[in-house]
This record gives C-alpha cells, structure tokens and sequence, in this order.
C-alpha cells in the first residue's frame, strides 16, 4: 500500500481520526491506537502509519494471553491476528476481542511497545 492510499482508507474507516490525523496539512500530534473493523479486522494506527491486522481461525489452546493487555485469556475472548509487516512476513498476535476494553487495560504504553512490534511496514 502506499501512503495516500492508507490515509483513504484511514479517512474512510475512521475519518474522525482521520480529520484530527491528517486534518489541515502537517501535525506534529501522535495518534496511536487499534480500531475494530466491521469485517472483523483491526487496524493499528500510529501516527501516520496504518497496518491491517487480519484475524486467523481460533486454534484450539485452552488459554491464550493477549499480546497487548498481556492478560491471559480464554480462547472465546481472544483472536489471533495475521499482520504482513514486509513481502512474505508477517507478524501473528493475540489479541482480546474486546478491543475497546483491551485497549484501556494495556495502556498508552503496552499499546506503544506493539506498535512498535510492528511498524514501520516494509512495502514491496
Ligand atoms: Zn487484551
């Protein structure tokens, strides 16, 4: 993806963020966060970066804990998420399905570190 085609996307899934991300030119403002999908996605915004995290079938574990809240979980309450971080790589993580409320038990900082697991994206 290129860079104005991930700033559609953003403004076409979340253009609240997207008007405060990209608003009236240059911010030095840093959004970061992870925003459920309707189609069962997620996607990770840091800044003006936006990865797509894809959720993957439940395997059959009996407990997962989540790569974000680092809380251990249920596998009803967890997914696992597919995200290409470069040509042919990618980067699985489990995270809650509950985002809203993994989100705010992770914290700026856990939330920050996975963000970092996965940016910057190599494009090919
Ligand atoms: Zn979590």
């Amino acid at each position: 993806m290129k860079d104005h085609s991930e700033r559609d996307l953003l403004r076409e899934l979340f253009p609240d963020t997207a008007r405060e991300e990209y608003g009236d030119g240059p911010t030095e403002r840093t959004t970061l966060g992870l925003y459920p999908v309707p189609d069962g996605r997620l996607a990770l915004v840091q800044g003006d970066q936006l990865a797509e995290l894809e959720p993957l079938e439940r395997a059959g574990k009996a407990a997962f804990m989540c790569d974000l809240c680092q809380v251990t979980r249920s596998r009803d309450e967890v997914n696992v998420y597919r995200v290409g971080v470069a040509a042919r790589r990618y980067l699985y993580l489990t995270l809650c399905t509950n985002t809203p409320a993994c989100q705010q038990r992770a914290g700026a900082a856990r939330l920050s570190a996975l963000a970092d697991r996965v940016f910057p994206i190599e494009h090919a």
